[in-house]
């Protein structure tokens, strides 16, 4: 990394949309489901302004479509407008054709709303893992210059645990390169902690996470921070899940904005762009 700092990302999709919810709620239905995406979103983007904070936006393709309006004031406002994919599909899940094909529908549609061309990625659900490997050679080829989705921990859904932890180039042709900012985590013995915001950032205790993002700055090592506008949604629909389903999604909205507003008061953040870190690009 060129500076220190930490990085702020959102990834910015409805309450529909995560993995979890995959089976219930198929695309056909999402347009008549209530959406509170544009509302949430406000609340990060008002959030970030009385910080004078600038982060990175991972928009999903479905929601700039729906309301173009959001991804022109993020981009008014300084944020980056980055790509999360356009129908919110695991990598893995998806055939390599199909796979450009949603990249560059949501590149188009960002590309379009934002001034600056869109250089950064993050796939739905982490899910660049040793299985997808060959999305990297479309990502560049579709004009992205950093991915940030590989999580190098051990999950039931996601992860490379071997994976570096640092930022490092993860695909090369030629002249051109693949950054890739893995998701940050805190090596405990033998063991990678994740320290990287979403659920962790919401089932931790507060103190934890303070001290592993101590540890990280002590050890000069950025946090990438992520979060959804659905974890600022203090009326969140409930959904029946399982016990485990309920306590990773659910468990801490209500404390979410409090405590981003500490760490952001404790620790320097900013976005992918500003950090210099997107490629030269935007
Ligand atoms: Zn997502």
């Amino acid at each position: 990394m060129k500076n220190f700092t930490n990085i702020l990302s959102f990834d910015i999709e409805d309450w529909f949309h995560p993995e979890i919810f995959s089976g219930r709620f198929p695309m056909e239905q999402w347009s008549l489901l209530e959406s509170r995406v544009k509302k949430n979103t406000e609340i990060i983007l008002t959030f970030l302004s009385k910080k004078r904070l600038t982060a990175t936006f991972f928009f999903l393709g479905w929601v700039a479509e729906k309301y173009p309006a959001i991804v022109r004031d993020a981009a008014r406002e300084g944020h980056e407008i980055a790509s999360h994919g356009y129908a919110h599909r695991m990598v893995t899940h998806l055939e390599p054709e199909e796979f450009r094909a949603d990249l560059r529908r949501s590149l188009d549609i960002l590309n379009s709303l934002s001034a600056a061309p869109v250089a950064g990625y993050r796939a739905p659900t982490f899910s660049i893992t040793k299985s997808s490997f060959w999305a990297l050679p479309i990502m560049l080829k579709e004009g992205l210059r950093y991915d940030s989705s590989v999580f190098p921990i051990h999950h039931d859904r996601y992860g490379i645990p071997e994976a570096p932890r640092e930022p490092y180039v993860i695909y090369r042709e030629g002249e051109q390169e693949l950054w890739e900012y893995p998701m940050t985590t805190v090596r405990l013995g033998k063991v990678n902690l994740p320290c990287s915001g979403g659920g962790y950032f919401r089932l931790y205790p507060f103190p934890l996470s303070v001290q592993l993002m101590k540890r990280c700055q002590q050890e000069k090592r950025p946090v990438i921070f992520y979060a959804h506008p659905w974890e600022f949604d203090l009326d969140l629909p409930r959904v029946p899940l399982s016990l485990l389903g309920k306590i990773r999604h659910y468990r801490g909205i209500n404390t979410f904005l409090e405590r981003l507003n500490t760490i952001t008061d404790l620790f320097p953040f900013t976005s992918f762009r500003e950090a210099g870190l997107a490629g030269g690009r935007q």
